[in-house]
């Protein structure tokens, strides 16, 4: 482990105040969980140095709860990924775990295939059919995500934006880019609008959450080394990196920091912008574009973990109230269990349905005309737990201008 982590030094500001157990919905939902306070600041004061911690810190899904509760800035998420990867230095990764850590290498593959993406998806629905998901440690009551035919990258190219002197460059996600493209293409309606042109830099990786959160941290590192290094390129030219897609907004502002510490990893965090958080930037700035019609909608507002984390309050409720879009009202249901690829694992399945059900059960009252969260996994576990599809707030906004 690098003697650069923030995260590390945080540990011995703990009170022992069981704040973060209190607010941990894994714990909530797993007795042999034995909590954010013993597996975080407890053993990360022990410098990882116990080989049995694995057993229960395998529970953790970083929903990053914990971090938001303690009183004292302990980066406990962050510790016990940290704890994760050092774990995985000395034990092989499961099959599963290569496959759900991998999901950028995975799609590049299928891309490179003629009709790759529909193959995939027979593949993938004959998979869950035949129990073969389940064989393999992924959670055979789901779907996996389906491949749109056509990535959002691929289709941006024939996206006809006038050019304009003002320019962002928008970094996709692999979810939005292989799965719901059409959240790009509400993303890019938005920019256009507002006056930016939206650029693609083909050299982003993923942002490593996935790898973070399955303890391939080496890797996550590369990623995070040469995203930072694009990312400070673009700010050199004056010209910020926003995303819709609030996993990747957390990690590249505040996660790599906290989890490798080098002080580029923290400026390059100073030109990077939730979508919405750019949005409530340019309102604040006299410049957001208010010609939005009203759509006369009710939406039920599932806030993402990791929106939350950013403590940036909610800017897609603000600017959606705020201009008449659409009445938003927050589901304040907790974490919805999924948090990234946790739910997906076999194991820990039953969990994320578990930490789901209060969100689920609002859901399922249905006096709203539509589900909006940021997340996309987010929108998944709803979609799987309710039969309700959500969308991003991008996509509302983006049918508000004409
Ligand atoms: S990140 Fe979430 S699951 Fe992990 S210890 Fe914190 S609150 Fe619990
Ligand atoms: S909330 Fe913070 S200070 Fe309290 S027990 Fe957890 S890590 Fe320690």
């Amino acid at each position: 482990m690098s003697d650069n982590t923030k995260a590390i030094f945080t540990g011995d500001r703990c009170l022992s105040c069981t704040s973060c157990m209190a607010n941990c919905p894994v714990m909530a939902a797993v007795k042999e969980y034995r909590g954010p306070k013993l597996v975080g600041p407890a053993h990360g004061r022990m410098h990882f140095s116990q080989e049995d911690i694995e057993e229960s810190l395998n529970y953790c899904s970083n929903c990053k709860s914990c971090d938001r509760a303690c009183p004292s800035g302990v980066a406990v998420s962050t510790l016990n990924m940290l704890q994760r990867a050092e774990y995985y230095k000395k034990h092989e990764h499961l099959r599963h775990e290569d496959m759900l850590a991998h999901g950028e290498r995975m799609a590049k593959l299928i891309r490179m295939m003629p009709f790759g993406a529909t193959f995939s998806n027979i593949g993938m629905s004959i998979g869950k059919t035949l129990g073969i998901f389940s064989a393999l440690g992924l959670a055979g009551e789901r779907n996996m995500p389906a491949y749109a035919s056509t990535s959002f990258k691929d289709g941006f190219k024939r996206i006809k934006q006038a050019p304009a002197s003002k320019k962002l460059v928008m970094f996709t996600g692999c979810f939005i880019n292989d799965n719901e493209p059409q959240v790009g293409q509400a993303f890019v309606k938005v920019m256009n609008a507002n006056g930016y042109e939206v650029l693609i830099d083909e050299g982003f990786n993923c942002c490593g959450s996935p790898l973070v959160v399955t303890g391939f941290l080496d890797e996550a590192r590369q990623h995070a080394d040469n995203n930072v290094a694009r990312i400070l390129d673009w700010k050199r030219k004056g010209i910020p990196v926003v995303t819709p897609c609030t996993s990747c907004s957390l990690m590249l502002k505040e996660e790599y920091h906290e989890l490798f510490g080098e002080h580029e990893m923290h400026e390059a965090a100073q030109n990077v912008y939730d979508a919405f958080e750019f949005l409530e930037i340019l309102q604040e700035r006299g410049e957001f574009n208010e010609n939005v019609k009203p759509l006369n909608q009710k939406l039920l507002y599932h806030v993402p973990c990791h929106l939350k984390s950013q403590a940036i309050g909610l800017p897609a409720q603000n600017i959606l109230e705020e201009y008449k879009v659409a009445k938003v009202q927050t589901a304040d249901a907790g974490c919805c269990g999924i948090s990234g690829n946790y739910g997906f694992r076999k194991d820990k399945y039953e969990i994320s349905m578990k930490i789901g059900a209060k969100l689920f059960e609002r859901v399922k009252q249905q006096d709203f005309d539509k589900v909006i969260s940021d997340c996309g996994t987010c929108r998944m576990q709803i979609h799987h737990g309710t039969n309700i599809k959500p969308v991003h707030p991008i996509e509302i906004l983006a049918k508000a201008y004409a």
